[in-house]
């Protein structure tokens, strides 16, 4: 099981799903409950709101400075978690409240709703060495407004690390963890105050090397540089550098 607070989006999607053609959905939902789960109908159908705590970022030597950047990344995480699963629960063709908020055709509805409950699923396993990366981030980073190929990038990063193919690649990988928490990373460089000192970005910009749960700040950076225009707008605005050159790198994209 992925963890307590999971349960009550799985019963919900478990409920959500019980028409014909809805299989998939439930098959995910009941390999992430327990029995009791399954049976327990005096569970709210309700999102996991979920907590935030600070303490064990933030170090005494930085003090209140050290709150921002923090703050910034786990908002990331907060984000993801509250769109996957707000799309998970948008998937059923005839549901009139859904189709408004939504914007996508019935059928996309449905494969988007699929990515994310396959997302949800995806946090049991997240330090799988083998996991199959979910697609739901590329979903995710265009409906926060950045590019297919940002998402693509950061897909690449973490399949890299996966195949051992970077220098230094990390023992202990969990390529779920990877992909979360360059969201949080990406957060940060893309709110924060860029002109600050290298830990207004958490984890540090400078010396926070790659770990089994973290790509490295400067990978993510590279990875909005080459696919980012607001990212690069806000460093042209931050260092009075204008862009006025094309970047040589052919970032390469793994398709979902
Ligand atoms: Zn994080």
């Amino acid at each position: 099981m992925p963890g307590e607070g999971y349960a009550a989006i799985f019963q919900a999607i478990h409920r959500e799903y019980d028409s014909e053609g809805s299989q998939a959905f439930r098959r995910l939902a009941e390999r992430n409950l327990t029995s009791q789960e399954l049976l327990d109908e005096k569970t709210p159908e309700a999102l996991n709101s979920g907590n935030i705590v600070l303490s064990s970022y933030i170090s005494k030597s930085v003090g209140i400075a050290g709150i921002e950047p923090v703050m910034l990344h786990e908002l990331g995480h907060a984000c993801s978690m509250i769109r996957m699963q707000n799309w998970a629960m948008d998937g059923q063709k005839n549901n009139p409240s859904h189709a408004l908020t939504s914007g996508l055709a019935p059928a996309e509805r449905m494969l988007r709703a699929l990515r994310a409950t396959k997302w949800l699923d995806s946090a049991r396993d997240r330090c799988n060495p083998e996991l199959e990366l979910p697609e739901a981030y590329f979903d995710f980073w265009q409906a926060v407004g950045e590019t297919r190929g940002f998402a693509g990038c950061l897909y690449q990063l973490a399949a890299d690390n996966q195949k051992q193919l970077i220098d230094r690649a990390c023992p202990g990988l969990c390529p779920g963890h990877y992909l979360e928490e360059s969201v949080g990373i990406a957060f940060s460089l893309l709110l924060g105050d860029l002109k600050g000192q290298a830990d207004s970005v958490f984890p540090n910009t400078c010396d926070h090397v790659r770990d089994g749960q973290h790509p490295m700040v400067s990978d993510v950076a590279d990875c909005l540089m080459q696919n980012s225009p607001r990212f690069r707008a806000r460093m042209g605005a931050a260092y009075h550098c204008q862009a006025k050159f094309t970047l040589p790198r052919n970032v390469s994209t793994v398709s979902p």
